[in-house]
């Protein structure tokens, strides 16, 4: 395997770290081969994979009062989660849930390194469970792979190409459609599919751009995506340390490498030196030179070491979720306080996130007076000021809204029609006169509050400020 033998140099000169095993020396693509993983952390990932994918196909079809479960509609900038809808108005809600995002990744990956990449991240879940098995499948395993990349171009070579590059464009195909549904709703997606094209250009396009996005990524740049363009990715080298999750080569137990002859005393520790870790790495790398950006964490490393413990009576673990520090010291990973720790805190940022969204009210208003303009006397006893007031209606129904003045003294004046109708998940405004008697004005500046009503029906308060004429 021209990776494997390129990393036996690599590590010979001890320039493993400034390398790419999908690097060649010239620059050139080195295409990884990986051999199929066989082992209990492939089969615990391949069971979750199928969950992964109902989801990821299944959750456009779910609605929720009407609206998708989820919907990332980036054009319109109109969010929907958990059927509720989400416009820049709930900058806020945004802003903490970003925040929120945020600390999540830092603190979740100093604890847990990259956990999420191994298991949860669609590029691993699609490239190492949908495409690759397929590839397996068709083309067979990494030796077969590779046999038939430098055959001559026979007919079985020719059925079999074609065959697996059909199965990856349909299925990016199907991806790619899921995928617009995020951001367009299944619904429209239908439309998109079934109605003539001229009427859904726009649609039709992303269909296609992203349906060749997919293959190209899944067919040709495959481990790219993670070793040279994820940021997540890149983060890494500064959000983990010595205290954090990883997948770690015990070099304590397994060095120095190698198989002591039957005649001589065994002055090797456990890695036999058989490389099979790295002949079924996705990303080509060993992970015996210890963490590197390209580690994916998808314990495939873990499997193929473990199968060759078992096989020389050594006990599994050589290669195994560890910390460096748990490496050094020879101390099993402990779920640490500063683990506990950050995970409390990820508890507590989703958990008000979450209380946000849900207490998030269905109609928002702004209210401001309007600019330039101070109060008015209305005969004797009375003051003015006007307001003018915007909407933004998060239901899916019109709604007819009236202001009224919360504590009941005094008297709305509406400029225009008294009720003002906002459409459904859209906005309105309106201006009226808050008309208060005198001897209610005992400052400068009086907080009231108004009341939003549909009908008689109470949706929302709002506080402002009433301008006197009291110094
Ligand atoms: S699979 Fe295990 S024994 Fe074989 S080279 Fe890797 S670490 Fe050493
Ligand atoms: S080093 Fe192991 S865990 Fe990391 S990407 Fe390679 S096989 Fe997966």
């Amino acid at each position: 395997m021209s990776n494997i033998t390129d990393y036996k140099e690599a590590v010979d000169k001890g320039v493993f770290r400034d390398t790419l095993a999908s690097v060649d020396k010239r620059g050139k693509r080195n295409w990884i081969y990986a051999q199929k993983p066989k082992g209990k952390f492939y089969k615990i990932r391949s069971f979750l994979s199928v969950f992964y994918f109902l989801l990821f196909f299944g959750l456009p079809f779910i609605y929720v009062n009407g609206r998708p479960l989820l919907q990332v509609d980036i054009p319109n900038a109109r969010f929907i989660l958990f059927g509720k809808l989400f416009l820049p108005q709930d900058f806020f809600i945004i802003g903490v849930g970003m925040i929120t995002f945020i600390l999540f990744i830092v603190l979740f990956t100093a604890a847990f390194g990259r956990l999420f990449c191994g298991w949860a991240c669609p590029q691993t879940n699609f490239m190492e469970m949908m495409f690759r098995k397929i590839e397996y499948l068709i083309e067979g395993d990494a030796a077969h792979q590779k046999m038939l990349s430098k055959a001559a171009w026979t007919g079985n070579k020719i059925f079999k190409k074609t065959t697996k590059h059909i199965a990856f464009f349909l299925l990016s195909f199907l991806i790619a459609n899921t995928f617009l549904a995020y951001i367009i709703s299944i619904k429209e997606l239908e439309k998109t599919i079934t109605e003539p094209v001229s009427k859904h250009i726009a649609g039709f396009t992303s269909i296609i751009i992203f349906s060749g996005i997919f293959y190209g990524v899944y067919a040709f740049f495959r481990e790219q995506v993670c070793t040279a363009v994820c940021p997540y990715g890149r983060l890494q080298s500064v959000l983990l340390d010595k205290n954090s999750m990883i997948i770690a080569y015990d070099y304590k137990r397994g060095e120095p490498r190698g198989v002591a002859k039957k005649t001589a005393e065994n002055i090797f520790g456990d890695c036999i030196n058989c490389f099979q870790c790295v002949k079924v790495c996705p990303t080509g790398i060993d992970i015996r030179n210890g963490v590197q950006m390209e580690c994916i964490g998808c314990t495939a490393c873990i499997d193929a070491c473990d199968s060759i413990m078992t096989k020389i009576d050594k006990p599994k673990g050589l290669i195994r979720y560890a910390s460096e520090n748990s490496i050094a010291t020879g101390k099993p990973l402990r779920y640490s306080t500063r683990m506990k720790f950050y995970t409390l805190l990820c508890v507590v940022a989703i958990s008000l996130l979450t209380i946000l969204i849900v207490t998030r009210k269905d109609i928002d208003a702004t209210v401001f007076r309007t600019p330039g303009m101070l109060y008015q006397e209305r005969g004797k006893d009375s003051i003015s000021n006007l307001y003018n007031i915007k909407f933004a209606n998060k239901t899916l129904k019109e709604l007819p809204l009236t202001i009224r003045l919360k504590d009941g003294i005094g008297s709305i004046q509406m400029i225009g029609k008294p009720v003002i109708h906002v459409e459904k998940e859209g906005q309105g405004s309106g201006s009226f006169f808050v008309i208060l008697p005198k001897n209610m004005i005992h400052e400068r500046k009086t907080t009231i509050s108004l009341a939003l009503y549909e009908g008689d029906k109470l949706l929302s308060e709002v506080k402002t400020s009433f301008l006197g004429p009291v110094e």
